[in-house]
Parts: structure tokens; sequence; C-alpha cells
């Protein structure tokens, strides 16, 4: 069996993205679930009053997931790649060339601000370390510009704060980089624990992690091995896989629930390369309690591989497993297998907030800002129990 490594989620996902938007067409067969998309995002399934525009971004930080983000953009309906902004001239030169990007169009980190004048660019997607996104998401709002700024959404909950404020006070739209709101095996899981299907849910475990730091990945150039790699460096990337991986069960455990968690434990390890991680943890375990006395149980690791969903509750379970990474998503429920054609993840994320900014809505509430602040406050709680060793309040 071929291991779950971020490589070949890599490859799936690419392969996946061939399927474009058309594959969000729901399933016909009556015994396999739907999620109530209609309900869930109006914005993919209603009829748009957009009439052909398409919003113009640019990426910013032309790294790995950037690659993906600029297949997803190729694929969708409502938007474009019009800029970039890189460090790299190199790079500059490519994507000029594969996109026909005009040179106008084209920024680096030092350069950025002049976007201000640039009518041609509307949104600017923020695919930088992590530790960068309060910066570039704050000039990009002072710009004028709306921002997409990937998860996590910053390293402090303080720099949250100042970038909600930098866009509001700009009047321009904030969304964080949820792809996995938009995708039907996860709107299926949230429907099946927030209408309570099978009950109240009473415990979750939700883990994502990945052996990275041993080479093997390091080779294409993707993770961890490299010692200089931004993903080991405290302040670039704020912590280790919690940050970049530990989100994503942070989030599924909080809305499959529809609850926000009023108590965090926690506990480093297991580290075997503490010299590789020196600034950030190499894994983390952590449980979070709910209003509903409900219990999740959370791993996250650059030291081994997991890639699982699990959900009890009164009257049945339901699972996931590939569950939190690219997929596909693979699942099911006591009443029978949980399956929703591939989508193209980031094409649909990018085109549901490039309609709504086309039709001048506000975005919805779980993708912005105010939700992208919730999980970093919930991350900064777990790092304190786990420094401090004791139980941790959220409310
Ligand atoms: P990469 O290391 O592949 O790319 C980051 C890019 O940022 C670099 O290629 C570089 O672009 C630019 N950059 C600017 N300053 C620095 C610096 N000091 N050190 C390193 N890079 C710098 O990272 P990823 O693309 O994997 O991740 C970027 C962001 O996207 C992260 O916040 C991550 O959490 C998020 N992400 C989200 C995913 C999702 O599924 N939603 C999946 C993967 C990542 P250039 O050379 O153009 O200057």
């Amino acid at each position: 069996m071929e291991k779950y490594t971020r490589k070949s989620f890599l490859g799936q996902l690419q392969l996946a993205g061939a399927a474009g938007l058309a594959s969000i067409v729901l399933p016909s067969d009556p015994h396999v679930p739907r999620p109530d998309l209609a309900s869930t995002d109006p914005a993919l399934t209603g009829p748009s009053s957009s009439s052909g525009k398409k919003l113009n971004i640019a990426l910013c930080g032309l790294g790995n997931y950037a690659g993906l983000l600029a297949d997803g953009l190729e694929a969708s309906q409502y938007c474009r790649l019009a800029g970039i902004v890189t460090g790299h001239p190199a790079k500059a030169t490519a994507w000029k060339a594969k996109y026909k990007l005009p040179d106008k169009n084209v920024y680096d980190y030092q350069n950025f601000d002049e976007i201000v004048h640039n009518p041609s660019i509307d949104l600017v997607y923020v695919v930088l370390p992590n530790g960068l996104h309060k910066d570039f998401t704050v000039r990009a709002a002072k710009a004028g510009k709306h921002v997409i700024c990937e998860k996590p959404m910053a390293t402090s909950a303080s720099n949250c704060r100042e970038m909600i404020k930098a866009c509001k006070d700009a009047g321009v739209q904030l969304a964080i980089g949820y792809r996995l709101h938009f995708e039907p095996t996860h709107l299926e899981i949230k429907r099946l624990g927030q209408q309570k299907v099978f009950g109240q849910v009473r415990f979750i475990e939700a883990s994502l992690g990945y052996q990275t730091y041993d080479g093997k990945e390091a080779a294409t150039g993707y993770q961890a091995g490299n010692p200089a790699h931004w993903r080991l460096n405290k302040v670039l990337a704020g912590g280790g896989p919690l940050m970049d991986l530990g989100i994503y069960c942070i989030q599924s455990s909080r809305y499959v629930l529809g609850e926000e968690p009023v108590t965090v434990t926690a506990q480093f390890g297991p580290t075997r390369a503490p010299k590789l991680f020196s600034q950030v943890e190499e894994a983390i375990s952590w449980q979070l309690t709910f209003p509903s006395g409900a219990v999740c149980n959370s791993t996250t690791s650059c030291g081994y591989d997991v890639d699982r969903f699990f959900a009890t509750a009164d009257e049945g379970q339901f699972e996931l497993s590939p569950a939190l990474s690219y997929g596909p998503f693979l699942g099911k429920s006591s009443k029978g297998p949980i399956r929703f054609p591939v989508i193209n993840q980031q094409a649909t994320e990018m085109d549901t907030i490039a309609k709504l900014i086309l039709e001048n809505k506000a975005l919805p509430s779980h993708i912005t800002g105010e939700e992208g602040i919730k999980d970093v406050r919930i991350i900064e709680a777990i790092y304190e129990a786990a420094r401090t060793g004791g139980k941790v309040k959220l409310v």
C-alpha cells in the first residue's frame, strides 16, 4: 500500500484537479449521503449575478502551495491569476512566461506597496511563511486590496487582531484559506455532527501528521529535512506541526460539533530529532473539551504518519481516513459508506470567495479573520497547556 506522504497527496490532488469544478455535482446514488451544500454555501449552488466577471488575484510567495493555487486559478470560474509577488527574479521570469503576466503586475517584497496604484489587481492571496502573514495582509489591505491569507492566519492572536483591524479600516474583505470548508466530505461530517444525525457526538479523534524530517521528502525540496527550512524556524513558522497540520484537527472538531472548546490539556512529544526541532515541536498531542461535554483527542507530528477523523455519538459513529489532508477522502458511518466526488479544493475555495466579492456580498464568518483568530487562540492555549502541564481555560 502506498504510504500517505505529503508528496503522494500532492500527486493525488493534481489528478483531482483535472476533475475541476464540474465534480462538485453531487452523487445521484440515493445510498450515498449528500452534504447540505445549498444551505451551507449558497454561493456554490445559487444563481450567479456576477455575469462573467472575474476577480484578479495576485499570489504572494511562490512556493509549493502557490503552485497548487495557480492550478486552482486555472480551473476556476470567477478568478484570474493576474499578478505575482516573489523574492526570486528567476521565478518571476518563469511565472510571467507561463501565465502571460504583464511586467506591471509583478512585484517583489520591497516594491509590493506600489500595488496600491494597480487597478488590475483586486485581491492578494498571501501564501508566505506563517510569520509573514500579518505584515503582508496589513500591507495589502492598506493598498486597498481584498486578502485571502493562508492558514494559520498568523503566529499570534494579537497579530490576527491587527490583520482584522487593517482590513476593516481599509474596507476590504479578509478570508482565510480554509479549503476543507468547501469540500463535500467535510460538509457531510459537519452535517452529521451539527444536525445530530446520530445523536450528540460524545468523543472525537482527529489527527494529522507526516514523517517528514528524515530526508525522504527533503529530496523534493518540500519539507523539513533541511535544518534551514522556515517550518523549523520559530519566528517564521510560529510553531511546529500544530501550526501547520494540527490546525485541521482543531477545525474539524469545532465544525463537527458546532461548538467552541472550553478547556485544553496538551503534551509535547514524542521527540526523536531534538537537534532539528530545537525551536519548534516535533510532535504534540492535546485534548479539547466542549460545552456539551464532548471531548476531542488529537495528535500531530513530523515524526509519524497519521490522517484520520473518528466521531462517536449516542446512536452511531462516523469516520474518515484519509481525513484531513488533501484527500481523496474515504469514510464510513453507521449507515454505510461516506464518499463524494473529488473536487478541486483550491478552485472551489477561491471561486466561492471571488463570487461573493464580485457580488459585493460579505464573506460568511466561518471563512474570515474572525474564524482564523479562533484557531490561533486555541493553538496558543494548546502550547501553554503543554508548557505548563496544566489545564488551560478558553472562556
Ligand atoms: P513554501 O516554503 O513552499 O513556500 C513559501 C514561499 O514564501 C517561498 O517559496 C518564497 O516564495 C516565500 N518566502 C518569502 N520569504 C520567505 C522566507 N523568509 N523563507 C521562506 N520562504 C519565503 O511553503 P508552502 O507553500 O508550503 O506554505 C506557505 C503557506 O501556505 C504557509 O502558511 C502554509 O501553512 C500554507 N499552506 C496551506 C496549505 C493548505 O492546504 N491550505 C497547504 C500548504 C501550505 P518566493 O520564492 O516567491 O519569494
